[in-house]
């Protein structure tokens, strides 16, 4: 690492590697600086045969993700089989009936949210929710998936304003393992953990473990989560306060490799109850693979993680015996725990906005003094909590830099 570049991209996760390949692609002189011992962020898959994504996986709004097209370019095979999360395989628990009663319910709800949240005054999502109806517990699980928080956490405003399309899609070879190649080849000083940034000076000092390093600009694409407790000097509250209204959200998984997994459909799917908040969801044989991936959220999250990955996996196998039987878990082989919450360099999974703040999302994009420019999942006004839209807050921070710097004449739209 020199002590000095025109710029420098803090976090090296899907928005700090959008952020770079605009940077490289202009032939800027820059050095992103990682905590970590590897680059991706929450983009992270590993190999336990079969590629696993710990982080993000699906590649939301598919019709519209840029990722897709980046993904086929890049030699990533892209897998267009639809998600298998309104299933409830072989009927357990749920007549066909009470399934098609649940979706009718989750389709009033989003319709009173898109419709009347902008209009109303800011409120909690929950505030949308029919009062007594018995869908309720079921619908708060499913949020708890999708924002890493119950429906009473979140913003109204900031729910309706995500894009879904409904189509989501895979990376055959895993989603981090994309974000891995797309970063291979950028200028990334790993294990330089940023502690304070001094911008009172001619050039912003960034102070990290491995020293101090300098730049005219920078993009900071950190999380939410550790933002809030960066030292900024001099101080920028505005900045921390928005950081602050929209914390990180907790979602984590198991993976499992299942035995003579053929006695379930490939891509099927179980909730284990459909009247508690607190459960996990389970998919059955991923792309037809012989797994079975977990996935929990909100504070059952939380604490699953916090009390360990035994205690998380000991809840997804007792889960799993009150809908497959007692002998269940014996098929079963833990193969990956996550623990998001507790990771030092994340500290939980994605950013929801709390009620009333949604408007946070544009004052934490907002470059400061034209040389502080702000990327990462949370900046985006319709894509936060995803991979796509992080890389392109990067991407634009980028776009930012550079003309700021005078160091592209004519930036790309
Ligand atoms: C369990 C889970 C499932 C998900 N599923 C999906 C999905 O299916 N589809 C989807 O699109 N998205 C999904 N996401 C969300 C997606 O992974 C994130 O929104 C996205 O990867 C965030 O990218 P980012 O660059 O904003 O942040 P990050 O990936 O967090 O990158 C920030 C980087 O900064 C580094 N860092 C942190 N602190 C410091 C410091 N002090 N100094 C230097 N470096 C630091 C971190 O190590 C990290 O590399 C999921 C996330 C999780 C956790």
């Amino acid at each position: 690492m020199r002590d000095s570049y025109d710029v420098l991209i803090l976090g090296a996760g899907a928005a700090g590697i959008g952020a770079g390949r605009r940077l490289a692609e202009a032939g800027a002189d820059f050095l992103i600086l990682e905590a970590r011992d590897r680059i991706g962020g929450r983009a992270h898959t590993i190999e336990r045969e079969a590629p696993l994504d710990l982080g993000c996986e699906w590649l939301h709004s598919a019709d519209r993700n840029p990722m897709v097209t980046i993904a086929a370019t890049n030699g990533f095979d892209v897998d267009q089989r639809p998600a298998p999360w309104r299933e409830q395989s072989g009927g357990h628990g749920a007549s066909p009936r009470e399934q098609v009663e649940f979706w009718q319910a989750f389709q009033r709800f989003e319709k009173r949210i898109e419709e009347e949240a902008e209009k109303n005054p800011p409120v909690a999502a929950g505030a949308y929710l029919e009062p007594d109806c018995r869908w309720n517990p079921l619908l708060n699980a499913i949020f708890s998936y999708i924002s890493g928080a119950s429906l009473n956490c979140i913003d109204a405003r900031d729910y309706a304003r995500y894009e879904d399309t409904g189509q989501n899609w895979r990376v055959r070879q895993g989603y981090g393992a994309l974000f891995a190649a797309l970063g291979a080849e950028l200028p990334v000083e790993l294990g330089a953990e940023v502690r304070a940034i001094d911008h009172g000076g001619a050039r912003v000092r960034v102070e990290t473990s491995r020293g101090a390093v300098e730049a005219r600009a920078v993009i900071v694409s950190l999380p939410t989560s550790r933002l809030a407790q960066l030292t900024f000097t001099p101080a920028l509250p505005h900045k921390q306060e928005a950081a602050a209204a929209l914390p990180l959200g907790t979602a984590e998984k198991v993976h499992f490799a299942l035995a003579q997994a053929e006695e379930f459909p490939s891509d099927g799917h179980l909730f284990p109850r459909m009247d508690s908040p607190d459960m996990g969801s389970y998919h059955l044989r991923p792309l037809g693979r012989p797994l079975i991936e977990v996935y929990f959220g909100g504070s059952l999250a939380r604490g699953l993680a916090e009390a360990g990955a035994d205690a998380m996996v000991d809840y997804a196998k007792q889960e799993l015996v009150s809908l497959l039987g007692s002998s269940f878990p014996s098929r079963l082989t833990t193969l990956a725990t996550t623990s998001w919450a507790t990771d030092p360099f994340s500290l939980g999974s994605y950013s929801y906005a709390k009620p009333g703040r949604a408007d946070e999302r544009a004052v934490l994009a907002a470059p400061h003094d034209n040389r502080m420019f702000f990327a990462g999942e949370a900046c985006s006004r319709s894509r936060y909590s995803t991979a796509h839209g992080a890389f392109e807050t990067g991407h634009d921070a980028a776009e930012q830099a550079l003309a700021a710097l005078q160091l592209s004449p004519s930036p790309r739209a």
